[in-house]
């Protein structure tokens, strides 16, 4: 057992649903353990510009609802400097803060690895908080089904107007290296095809796909397409694909930042909860350097040195294949 006596908690990276949650379970856990917590504003950057306060049990009423995070957060480039991290490191010491649990993605873990490595006096906790579900260590992220649900929600009001008017259309969503959205979005929407960053696309294939569909009589049909795959953009492929499909009328939508934002799922305010009181209790435990994930339904701690290095997220292979097969 640790002699921990207060601890901190932030987000930082890209906003989750599932964030609030989170930080409320970190905060009644380490109160319900006699510790002190601070929460620190703006990811690193409040670290950096001593931006922290004192949280209590009634910090974190009614926030379980709430999408986004009451923290905020931030991308903060000072905190990749030498200096930016040992002024970060220096408020911290400050503030007695012994223990910090980091709410983010792979960035958010880099800079806790690299500031426990050169700091290693303050333990650190990782929890996987972001919508691209690309952390190894974890099967969900916090926000990916809140994201998942909310493409669903808007391609399915798509699939209307495109059936309607016999369209084609294009829709992105997020996943600049991900495509774990757009795949999960694919398959529930029954996308005609799905591109994604982890595979190249064919175009003329995608093309022929399109013309099958028509002559099956599809009165519709949709294209994903994650802001990360290769092909060139959406706008690009509509217009290479409108150069050769004559029977459908080509549409493009971009679903942007909506994908971020909403109430967190069920799914997202019980992951939320069960990461940020597993997280605690690991730093009461004495660990550190470590993110606590959620594998075959159970709380798993990965050494956050080896989830970085040595592993990288791969999308199930028989998702892939099945969403070809069933979209024909
Ligand atoms: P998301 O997956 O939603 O993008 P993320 O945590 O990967 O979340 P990033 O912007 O990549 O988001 O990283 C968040 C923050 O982590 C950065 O703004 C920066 O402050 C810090 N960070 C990232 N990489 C490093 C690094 N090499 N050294 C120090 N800090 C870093």
């Amino acid at each position: 057992m640790s002699k921990l006596k207060k601890i901190a908690v932030l987000t930082s990276g890209g906003d989750a649903p599932g964030m609030n949650p989170c930080i409320r379970a970190v905060v009644r856990t380490a109160i319900y353990n006699n510790l002190e917590v601070v929460g620190i504003r703006q990811g690193y950057q409040g670290m950096i510009d001593n931006n922290m306060y004192d949280m209590n049990t009634r910090s974190v009423s009614n926030i379980l609802n709430l999408g986004g995070t009451i923290l905020k957060t931030a991308r903060c480039l000072p905190f990749r400097t030498d200096e930016g991290m040992e002024l970060a490191y220096k408020n911290i010491k400050a503030q007695g803060i012994d223990g910090i649990v980091v709410i983010g993605g792979d960035g958010t873990f880099t800079g806790a690895l690299r500031f426990s490595k050169r700091f290693p006096d303050i333990a650190v906790m990782g929890v996987p908080g972001t919508i691209d579900n690309d952390l190894y260590g974890s099967t969900y992220t916090l926000g990916f089904d809140t994201a998942t649900n909310t493409v669903i929600e808007a391609i399915d009001k798509i699939r209307d107007t495109a059936d309607a008017h016999d369209r084609l259309f294009f829709i992105e969503v997020m996943g600049r290296d991900s495509g774990a959205i757009a795949l999960r979005a694919g398959i529930s929407c029954g996308a005609e095809a799905i591109l994604l960053p982890e595979r190249a696309t064919a175009i003329d294939e995608l093309i022929e796909n399109l013309k099958a569909g028509q002559f099956n009589k599809k009165s519709s049909s949709i294209v994903i397409v994650a802001e990360g795959d290769k092909s060139g953009g959406v706008y690009d492929l509509a217009e290479r694909v409108r150069g050769q499909i004559k029977f459908y009328d080509i549409k493009v939508t971009i679903l942007g930042h909506l994908q971020r934002g909403g109430s967190p799922s069920a799914f997202d305010r019980i992951l939320g909860s069960r990461l940020g009181f597993a997280a605690v209790n690991a730093l009461i435990d004495g660990k550190s350097r470590m993110m606590v994930g959620l594998e075959a339904n159970h709380i798993k701690l990965t050494d956050l040195e080896e989830a970085l290095t040595q592993h990288t997220y791969k999308l199930e292979d028989d998702l892939m294949q099945m969403s070809e097969i069933l979209s024909i």
